[in-house]
């Protein structure tokens, strides 16, 4: 053996004497890795070898002593493999000095046995970096070791930190973190993105290319070969299975080594064909004595991140589902179960993560939308009936100010501007607090109902306060209100002084934050805009009774909630340029009422939308080059590709460069996405405002609602990535001024049903047919977009289901009317589990 082997022998066996105190070598193992390494490869030891050595031997101080125990375990069976002595003698570990090795179990003991464990959860490598292809075709083993430190059967276990998982450690857990999985609960509601179906036995004789199947076979030979002169390493094996032969083939050479001749495994993949031969390129595979996770089954696919492999986080996952799923006790009460013909908790958990058909997994899925649905219509509800029970100060409209000031305007108002105050009026006389959603598509005048009625109020001597999401649109809606409010009319009449309305927002010095507090609370100043400063800033007001959120979808029900502490039951408005269909209304905004803006004004002028190929975009820039010479700019978007958000800002930072340099060196050129800070983006929001910039490149993140009047040009890159009521929202952005607009949709496929939905863009300018059309074509978790949702889309998926949310609704009306403070004995789970969706927010949507 050669001499830098054998150093390594003695080595690991000292440390096996020594109980794997990381001794062996003074200073610890990792010393010995500098000048073992360059020896290592003088004498010709195996490159792979070296590096798994290396890689695995970095952090070997870190590692718990049974995790050192199975690391250089492993390693010296990977000397042996590699270098082709069989030796078995030469195992490092005698096995009398070694700590006591966990009991290996069938893999029916996938459920942990209940037993502590008391050794410090160590990280076992997610994915090495030196070699993960490895790992994704690293075959699945039977955890052995309970979750420590939990109670069985008791749900609180669940809020137990992922450390507690063997083979997660502090490390694997920050990984896990960013997926926004922290505790054992979050793990078993982190829901396969999709799935592979596997479940599929085929015998070889039988294959035919392009299916998707699975084959159990027994391994004939394995072997690595050097493609295009040693540049590329690929495994190569020959599976049969009586009835014929397969070959299989990965582009990773370390796959060959794994598979041992004579072992029968399982193989799931597509089967392609290669010189007239059936063949399977980079299959899943597992060994056929173990646990089904990858393959011969319907297979979940999650969503992961770097550092994550499917095959790792599946493993862990059949360890969570396996052993918590079944323990999760069930909040909803017998009664509706059985009324709205459920599947109890635990199985749906289960058949959700690992489905046996895609019937159950059907099943699963209605029966985790209803939970969903059920607690969201519970909880708003109870906020309704909160909010309905509370006195709110009735205000007559002062008819005759407000006509006078309408008819100073250049316009009349729409008639479903007028519907909305009616509907306003209202609730303001009602003498409980309005609650109440004004939808109106981008540019139907919410802002001058809004007005108005703050005008209303304001008559009598309150106070009221307008939200926005972003600072730029505060100070938009501030100049505007500051022109509505303060310009007088023909007898010299002003409604209010400049000094009684305020803005704040967070670039506010501390001295003019403490000026308008001051005016705020003294009651001087009627009128504040601003953003969430204002929520957040200690402010108090003197008799705060209206207040108004513009484009909602930014605010959550806390933050309406702690507006609202800042008055006295104050009457509540929030608008919203995002048309949602009725049926999706309801179950979001169940404590709202709704008002429809269902109208443009006249004479709006139809943005000319026009669907490019993508070889025509040179069209698109032609348009652009002549709209910008007559004194317009232009927006360009880029989408979200696939579920990786750095690419959607790459795509954006690498077309900005080549538009500078390629195609308008002259121009200027800003960029807009959301790696960004808000101060960077509102910035570049603010230089193109004010004609700063010709042209704005920018990822989904452009504000909603922000004012550019002069640009007449969107541009929309991979427009069939979008849905169509986000289309139509980008749209919004152009048209605003009097000048003849444009947008144009480039999709980055040829694909013509794709462009066929796209031509509704074409077809109609109308936000709600638009909304329409995308809810059925996409379903609702798309149409809302999660990330703004906070639903996964696995959970929005039952949302699609009408029936779903309709019976949903009815059972928790039923059963607030029954029960509204959940005081029953059998109700305490569900009314945890209310406390649990709400607290988190995640019941909300708006
Ligand atoms: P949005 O509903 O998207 O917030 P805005 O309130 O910003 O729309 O209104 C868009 C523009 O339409 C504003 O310039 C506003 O002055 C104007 N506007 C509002 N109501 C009418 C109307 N009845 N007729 C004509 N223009 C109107
Ligand atoms: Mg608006």
């Amino acid at each position: 053996m050669l001499s830098t082997l054998t150093r390594l022998q003695k080595i690991f066996r000292l440390e096996a004497e020594r109980g794997y105190d990381n001794h062996a070598v003074v200073g610890g193992l990792e010393r010995m890795l500098d000048h073992w390494e360059a020896e290592a490869r003088a004498e010709g030891v195996p490159e792979e070898l070296i590096q798994a050595i290396v890689f695995r031997l970095r952090d070997y101080a870190q590692l718990s002593s049974s995790a050192r125990k199975e690391a250089l375990e492993g390693l010296w069976r990977r000397v042996q493999r590699t270098m082709g002595t069989g030796e078995k003698a030469e195992a490092p570990a005698p096995a009398e000095t070694a700590p006591p090795s966990p009991t290996p179990e069938s893999p029916a003991a996938v459920q942990p046995a209940a037993v502590p464990q008391t050794a410090p959860a160590s990280d076992e490598p997610i994915a090495e970096a030196k070699e993960p292809p490895a790992l994704a075709g690293e075959p699945y083993q039977p955890p052995r070791l309970a979750p420590r430190s939990v109670r069985v059967g008791e749900p609180a276990a669940l809020n137990a930190s992922v450390t507690v998982l063997p083979g997660v450690g502090p490390r694997n857990a920050k990984t896990l973190n960013r997926l926004g999985i922290f505790t054992l609960r979050d793990m078993l509601y982190h829901f396969p993105r999709r799935y592979n179906d596997y479940s599929r036995m085929t015998p070889i004789r039988d294959l035919r290319y392009g299916q998707v199947v699975s084959v159990v076979g027994t391994v004939q030979s394995a072997t690595t070969r050097s493609l295009r002169g040693g540049q590329v390493q690929i495994s190569e094996a020959i599976l049969s299975d009586g009835s014929g032969a397969l070959r299989l083939v990965w582009f990773n050479p370390w796959i060959a080594r794994r598979l041992e001749p004579e072992t029968q495994i399982t193989v799931s993949g597509k089967v392609d064909q290669y010189l007239g031969r059936l063949v399977m390129n980079n299959p899943e595979w597992e060994p056929v004595d173990q646990q089904h996770l990858s393959t011969g089954r319907i297979v979940p696919v999650y969503p992961l991140t770097a550092q994550i492999t499917q095959q790792w986080l599946r493993k862990m996952m059949a360890q969570v589902v396996s052993y918590w799923a079944p323990r999760v006790a069930d909040p909803l009460p017998e009664k509706i179960l059985t009324a709205a013909q459920l599947m109890d908790l635990p199985t749906a958990l289960q058949q959700a993560h690992f489905p046996d058909s895609w019937e159950q997994l059907e099943a699963a899925r209605q029966r985790l939308a209803f939970d969903e649905i059920f607690l969201l219509q519970l909880g708003i509800l109870r906020q309704k009936q909160a909010w309905q029970s509370q006195p709110g100060r009735v205000f007559t409209p002062p008819q005759d100010l407000l006509q006078r000031q309408i008819s100073r305007l250049p316009f009349a108002l729409t008639q479903a501007q007028e519907r909305a105050l009616e509907d306003i009026w209202q609730d303001l006389q009602s003498g409980h607090p309005m609650n109440r959603l004004l939808q109106g598509d981008v540019g139907s005048g919410k802002t001058l109902v809004a007005a108005l009625a703050m005008m209303a109020v304001v008559a009598h001597g309150a106070q009221t306060a307008l939200l926005a999401p972003t600072s730029i649109l505060a100070e938009q809606h501030y100049k505007n209100l500051v022109q509505f409010f303060c310009t007088p009319d023909e007898s010299g009449f002003t409604f209010l002084a400049p000094e009684q309305i305020g803005l704040l927002i967070g670039a506010l010095s501390e001295k003019e934050k403490q000026a308008l507090r001051d005016g705020l609370q003294q009651g001087q100043i009627k009128v504040v805009i601003g953003t969430h400063a204002l929520l957040e800033d200690p402010v108090a007001f003197a008799d705060l009774q209206l207040v108004v959120i513009d484009e909602q979808h930014r605010f959550g029900v806390e933050q309406r909630a702690q507006l609202r502490q800042k008055g006295n039951n104050p009457h509540l408005l929030v608008m919203t340029a995002t048309p949602i269909p009725r049926s999706l209304a309801l179950t979001i905004f169940g404590d709202l009422d709704l008002t429809l803006m269902d109208e443009l004004p006249p004479g709006r002028q139809v943005v000319s939308t026009h669907l490019l190929l993508p070889k025509e975009r040179e069209r698109a820039y032609t348009l652009i080059r002549s709209q910008v010479q007559q004194g317009h700019q232009a927006f360009i978007i880029y989408p979200l590709i696939e579920e990786k958000e750095n690419d959607e800002v790459k795509a954006a930072v690498a077309d900005h460069a080549r538009l500078q340099q390629e195609i308008f060196p002259d121009l200027r050129i800003g960029l807009l996405h959301g790696r960004m800070s808000a101060e960077e983006k509102e910035q570049v929001m603010r230089q193109f405002r004010d004609r700063q910039l010709d042209l704005l490149v920018s990822t989904s993140v452009v504000e909603v609602g922000v004012d550019v009047p002069n640009a007449t040009v969107m541009l929309i890159e991979g427009a069939n990535r979008f849905g169509l009521a986000q289309l139509h929202q980008f749209r919004g952005r152009v048209g605003r001024g009097s000048d003849k607009s444009f947008c144009l949709l480039i999709p980055d496929t040829a694909d013509s049903a794709e462009n066929e939905r796209l031509n509704a863009m074409v077809e109609t300018n109308n936000g709600f047919i638009l909304a329409e059309r995308d809810l059925q074509q996409r379903g609702p978790g798309e149409f809302l977009g999660t990330r703004q949702a906070g639903f996964t889309d696995f959970q929005l998926a039952g949302l699609v289901n009408l029936q779903v949310i309709e019976k949903a609704r009815r059972l928790a009306q039923e059963f607030f009317a029954e029960d509204p403070d959940l005081r029953a004995p059998e109700h305490q789970l569900l009314a945890q589990a209310l406390q649990q969706a709400w607290g988190n927010q995640k019941g909300d949507l708006s």
